[in-house]
């Protein structure tokens, strides 16, 4: 199986989609310090980013400083957590109106 080169994808950007992050709680922890902002988080190629470039918005998870200090870290390879942290982002911004899908 092959993919495109993530470099052959445009990134997704929606200034809205990242505010969204704004006086949420954060998904990982569930702290609400006034800290959480919407953090990209790369996975391996599997979103588009060129060099020097974020991912797609999209690929961004609602966390505090100190989960986003892990993610950028340590976590980097905690593919658990980071997969969570997406998944919940996404149920979080469908929930909340904010990602729609049609039909
Ligand atoms: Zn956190």
């Amino acid at each position: 199986m092959t993919f495109p080169s993530r470099h052959e994808m445009k990134p997704w950007r929606s200034r809205t989609y990242l505010d969204a992050a704004n006086f949420q709680s954060c998904v990982i922890c569930e702290e609400s310090d006034g800290t959480v902002v919407s953090c990209h988080l790369p996975l391996m190629g599997a979103a588009p980013a060129g060099t020097g470039q974020k991912c797609s918005d999209i690929i961004s998870v609602h966390c505090c400083r100190k989960c986003h200090v892990y993610l950028d870290g340590e976590g980097r390879k905690d593919y658990h957590v980071r997969l969570m942290a997406i998944c919940r982002t996404l149920i979080r911004n469908v929930d909340d109106g904010l990602l729609v899908v049609n039909g």
